[in-house]
């Protein structure tokens, strides 16, 4: 291995290069570590790569830890040179590099031991999962091992438990029970100052809550313990579409209202009114038996239609028509147009894995691995109306080339003590620009979907929205001031408690290495 640093080393020439005491520092590492310490031309250059497509910053090396002690090496190692940054990256699905460290250290942490582990702590079940683990395998080996699932999700599940938590980590559940970040109760994280530590609600808490949703900032997640519960067995999904978006919202924020006993999953999206494969009627079937009939659609529609998306646990036992009793109960009253609904019943795995058929398709025809310049917002409610009549009615009219989700979230099922910023409004919007266009030339270029993105952005700034960007990415810290606003203070303070000389997730562009 420490052949191919020097390779690496003389053999670019005109790339900046690592100074002596970096190399010094290498071979060190490369005789400490129990993982492995890459600094080749392919690791590295996986490592320089994400899924937005956008971005590329090649690392110095590409190490993939064993567990926490190479985790805390790393970052002391690190700590030891004037310059030397650790990124560790998750699975990479960011869209900004924000996984990324230019000429410094990334850690892989899907190479980190193995560890899962349910336990029942005062008669309720949690598993303890490494930071790296991807989410589809502890969402097989809970419910496969032991019947009992987490409760809060993402729509995808190809991402890691450290990466997903560094955020908030939202799909149809969180309504009911908050983000990941309000779904576990004990981590063990790497600081920046390489001392590994436990924290929770009750100990170490200023580093917990700091972490979650700390976008990598103040320490690396080695370890989650995640809240489980009992997993159902099958999923009755429902899609119903609305012409008039006022009705959308309104229905959607009663059926969010409705905690216990109401649907299991809520989420909502935006499509373009005609026959569009990518963007228009054919994506709101769920079965490809089921039709899109559009003399439905009534004439007053505008360019775009609406669709709630809903989903009902049950169990093998149930009656079937005792369930569609339950949705009937729960759909009497909303306004969706009544001859498009539409519904499946899937197997519980099946609809959380739903997102890898997509994944598989678009690697299949490229679209997967062409640029993705994502827009992800929090909107308050008091700001939604108007949005949905530029953004969504104008801006967007011919649709993203994929989804454009839009569902309202519970302020209160946020903990704010955690370093993720939300609007101010109890309801606010999750609005997803999940764009998924050919690479120019045959779709539009990339700059110019970032461009659209700016726009949006820049009119709700203009028009003084209470609005948040979700998986932020900005340039300058005085764009990140105004990201974190009040909490701006609390943020730097925790940085200079647990990562003084802003060793961590250079990716982000909040602080700057401190020599
Ligand atoms: P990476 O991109 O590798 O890392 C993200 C950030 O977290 C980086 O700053 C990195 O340094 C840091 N980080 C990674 N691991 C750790 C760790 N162990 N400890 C500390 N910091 C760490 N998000 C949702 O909330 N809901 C969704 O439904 C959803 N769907 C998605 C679907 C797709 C197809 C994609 C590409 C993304 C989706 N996301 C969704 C966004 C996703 O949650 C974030 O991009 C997340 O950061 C990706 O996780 P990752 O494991 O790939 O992290």
């Amino acid at each position: 291995m420490i052949a191919y640093l020097e390779h690496f080393v003389h053999g670019n020439d005109t790339e900046s290069r690592p100074d002596d005491d970096v190399i010094a520092l290498s071979k060190r590492l490369d005789l400490q570590l129990k993982g492995t310490f890459d600094c080749t031309d392919t690791p590295t250059s996986i490592a320089s790569k994400d899924f937005g497509g956008m971005k590329s910053l090649k690392p110095l090396a590409f190490i993939g830890p064993a567990d926490a002690d190479d985790v805390a090496r790393v970052v002391k190692a690190a700590a030891t040179s004037s310059n030397l940054t650790v990124a560790a990256r998750g699975n990479g699905h960011s869209i900004n590099g924000q996984a990324m460290a230019d000429q410094g250290l990334v850690l892989n942490m899907r190479t980190m031991e193995d560890l899962f582990q349910v336990t029942s702590i005062n008669g309720s079940p949690y598993v303890d999962v490494s930071g790296g683990a991807l989410w589809e395998d502890v969402l097989r080996r809970c419910v496969l091992g032991y019947g009992l699932a987490p409760r809060s999700w993402t729509d995808y599940l190809s991402l890691t438990v450290g990466g997903t938590l560094s955020n908030a980590g939202v799909s149809g559940q969180a309504f009911r029970y908050g983000p990941q970040t309000s779904n576990v109760t004990e981590l063990e994280v790497v600081t920046g100052k390489g001392d590994t530590i436990v924290c929770s609600e009750n100990q170490n808490s200023e580093l917990f809550f700091g972490v979650l949703g700390g976008l990598g900032q103040f320490g690396i997640i080695t370890r989650a313990r995640v809240v489980l519960q009992p997993a159902p067995d099958r999923v009755r999904c429902i899609r119903l579409v609305y012409s008039k978006f006022e009705e959308f919202t309104e229905d959607a924020e009663v059926l969010v209202s409705q905690q216990e006993g109401g649907f299991s999953y809520v989420e909502g999206f935006v499509f373009v009114n005609n026959d569009d494969p990518a963007n228009g009627w054919p994506t709101v079937l769920l079965d490809p038996d089921q039709e899109f009939d559009p003399t439905h659609i009534p004439n007053t529609a505008g360019p775009v239609l609406y669709c709630l998306e809903l989903a009902l646990h049950y169990r093998n036992t149930d009656h079937v028509s005792d369930v569609n009793m339950d949705v009937d109960r729960l759909l009497g009253g909303l306004r969706f147009i009544e001859a498009l609904r539409f519904e499946v019943d899937v197997e519980y795995m099946d609809f959380l894995l739903r997102v890898k058929c997509a994944e598989d398709e678009g690697k299949a025809n490229g679209i997967w691995d062409a640029p993705h310049p994502w827009l992800n917002l929090l909107v308050s409610k008091s700001n939604i109306l108007e949005f949905d009549r530029v953004v969504f009615k104008k801006i967007l009219n011919n649709g993203v080339g994929g989804p454009i989700l839009v569902y309202p979230l519970l302020r209160s099922k946020w903990d704010s003590r955690t370093s993720v910023v939300v609007p101010e409004s109890e309801i606010f919007y999750i609005v997803a620009l999940l764009r998924f266009n050919p690479a120019a030339p045959k779709g539009p270029p990339a700059e110019l979907l970032v461009a659209q993105n700016q726009e949006i952005i820049q009119f709700c700034c203009h028009r003084g929205f209470d609005f948040k960007q979700y998986l932020p990415h900005y340039q300058t810290q005085e764009d990140w001031k105004r990201h974190f606003g009040n909490q701006w203070t609390r943020f730097v303070e925790r940085k200079a408690n647990f990562d003084p000389m802003a060793i961590l997730a250079p990716g982000q562009k909040i602080f700057s290495r401190i020599p």
